[in-house]
């Protein structure tokens, strides 16, 4: 965990995420300033500054972001009318947030966009 990080304390449970999943690698919950009427975040427990920072070793643990994503599209009733999983590298993409996080988006028409 990354002392300074504020990911890392929701997923430890030390802050106050409105979490909505947890399990042993990863956690999900509601983005403090959401952009649509369903958008959480899915991030690893273990600190990952980005994809730029990611192992072969976490290849599995990021596929598990997509996977309990889907889980929760489901679970939140969005998962036929559609979603948008994004993850941010960079700053050209805007990170700001420097632990590896998934934005799953929806509830709301999603203009197509490449940048
Ligand atoms: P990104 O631009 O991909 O790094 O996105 C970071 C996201 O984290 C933004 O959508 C922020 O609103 C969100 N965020 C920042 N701090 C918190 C927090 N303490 N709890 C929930 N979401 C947060
Ligand atoms: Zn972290």
């Amino acid at each position: 965990m990354a002392s300074d990080c504020v990911f890392c304390k929701i997923a430890a449970g030390e802050s106050d995420g409105r979490v909505l999943y947890h399990d042993e690698r990863v956690t999900a919950f509601w983005d403090i300033h959401p952009v649509a009427p369903v958008h959480i975040l899915i991030v690893p427990n273990k600190h990952i500054s980005s994809v730029n920072a990611m192992s072969e070793e976490d290849e599995a643990l990021v596929g598990h972001l997509v996977y309990v994503a889907k889980l929760i599209a489901k679970e939140q009733g969005v998962d036929q009318e559609g979603y948008r999983l994004s993850i941010n590298t960079g700053p050209n993409a805007g990170q700001s947030v420097f632990h590896i996080h998934v934005h799953l988006l929806a509830g709301r028409s999603l203009p197509i966009h490449i940048g």
